[in-house]
């Protein structure tokens, strides 16, 4: 999901003009063939999605589509209208990362317009648990798990009464989520007639998270090496979710969090002139972020430390770590993320020797070493 710690108050789009001509769309031409429409998230605090639209010699293409509601829906219709073009013209749809609120409308899109999908193959894997997986293997998955880094009880009691009733489990969100027909190949351009838009892998976010490089002349001749869609890995003033990949199917001991950290070394090597993200506004200086949240992340692991002067179990860590509210009025689900947040700092700690597991205990708590 895209629950995410707010740490800098958003600002207005610097960049761009905002086009009228219609009043339930707002859309900003940021030249060169590119447009954004603000597709509204419901009852979300992150408010929009950013859908980008670029045009190519065989029709626009999206990247990114928003949240699957009617909406949502309606408002990426009138934002192509007021960009000149109409659903049934999209050549093709590129998802940055598989969240609902950038590859929800997707399937409706295709169907609209006969659009192919683009998806990183480790995101496309999710999508295809998701749609095939029985929503009480999920919940069986969560509680053993919550159950292994300490979840006190009463958090704990609710999702065992869930997997007892599991014949009567409401279905779970992205469970019909289109399936991509395309791979997006890290790396490689994507083909698009007219012009160069290369794949970056950018896993952290999502295992198969990617930004989009334009690599053209800015349109306003602004220093730097073309364009990138940054999707949720890099935006102006918040820090993405880095949790576990959380797959039920494999018990491989991945390290998302250095995932992250590395992906942002890459894209703040890039030298972009502009950054279009999914949320929030266009910037540019795309490195001074990148320097920003690095040091926004070793602050964090050496405050993790501190706490861990006394063995903690992950959930211990969760309930002790800074979140943007009080740890009694984070909801039930949202701890989940939050504690998956936790595991995700321990593993990168782990990994880096600065902390390790305590031999024998159960639930497992760690140690700063
Ligand atoms: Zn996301
Ligand atoms: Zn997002």
């Amino acid at each position: 999901m895209s629950e995410q710690s707010k740490e800098a108050i958003p600002r207005p789009a610097g960049a761009g003009r905002p086009l009228t001509g219609s009043r339930t769309a707002q859309v900003t031409d940021h030249g060169g063939g590119v447009h954004s429409i603000k597709v509204p998230i419901p009852d979300n605090p992150l408010g929009h999605t950013l859908v980008h639209v670029l045009d190519t010699d065989r029709g626009p293409v999206l990247i990114d589509t928003g949240w699957d509601d009617p909406e949502a829906w309606d408002t990426l219709g009138a934002g192509l209208a007021a960009v000149g073009t109409e659903m049934a013209e999209i050549h093709g749809v590129v998802i940055t990362h598989h969240h609902p609120d950038h590859h929800g409308l997707s399937g409706q899109v295709r169907e609209a317009s006969g659009a192919w999908i683009a998806m990183h193959a480790a995101d496309t894997a999710i999508v295809r648990r998701t749609r095939e997986s029985e929503p009480g293997r999920w919940l069986t998955y969560l509680a053993a798990k919550l159950t292994a880094v300490g979840a006190p009880e009463e958090h704990l009691a609710p999702l065992r009464a869930a997997v007892a009733d599991g014949g009567r489990v409401r279905t779970l969100p992205g469970s019909r989520a289109a399936l991509p027909d395309r791979e997006i190949v890290p790396g490689e351009l994507l083909g698009l007639a007219g012009r160069r838009l290369r794949a970056i892998w950018t896993p952290g976010h999502t295992p198969g998270h990617v930004c989009l490089h334009l690599e053209e002349e800015h349109p306003g001749n602004l220093p730097g090496r073309g364009r990138l869609f940054s999707g949720d890995h890099l935006l102006p003033g918040i820090s993405p979710h880095i949790g576990l990949y959380e797959d039920p199917d494999d018990a491989t001991a991945t390290d998302p969090l250095g995932d992250y950290l590395d992906s942002l070394e890459r894209i703040g090597r890039l030298g972009a002139a502009e950054v279009l993200p999914a949320h929030q506004y266009a910037f540019t200086d795309a490195a001074g972020r990148v320097r920003e949240l690095l040091g926004h992340h070793e602050e964090r692991l050496t405050g993790l430390l501190g706490l861990l002067a006394e063995p903690l179990t992950p959930w211990e860590l969760a309930e002790r770590m800074e979140w943007n509210r009080p740890w009694e009025q984070i909801p039930h689900g949202s701890r989940n993320i939050a504690v998956s947040e936790a595991e995700a700092h321990l593993r990168r700690l782990v990994k880096l020797g600065r902390a390790e597991a305590v031999p024998g205990s159960e639930p497992v708590t760690y140690l700063a070493v």
